[in-house]
């Protein structure tokens, strides 16, 4: 089981705190006008979970995946 974090984009209001707490991670897609998350094979948890407390909307969460 893997677990990828995930931006509720309805509630996002591209403040981009979380690409300043993990940049590797989080970026500001300028053709979408959106935020993204990064596709990496393994995300850094500690990061992830600051970006996460740290979210003024708390829109970013973990989701599990079974790849
Ligand atoms: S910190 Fe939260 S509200 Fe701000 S850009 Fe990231 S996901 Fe959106």
């Amino acid at each position: 089981m893997k677990r990828i974090p995930v931006i509720d984009l309805s509630r996002c209001t591209e403040c981009q705190g979380c690409v300043e707490v993990a940049p590797e991670v989080f970026r500001y897609n300028d053709n979408t006008g959106m935020m993204e998350v990064v596709e990496l094979p393994d995300y850094p948890a500690v990061l992830v979970d600051e970006a996460i407390k740290d979210c003024p909307e708390d829109c970013i969460f973990w989701q599990e995946t079974s790849e």
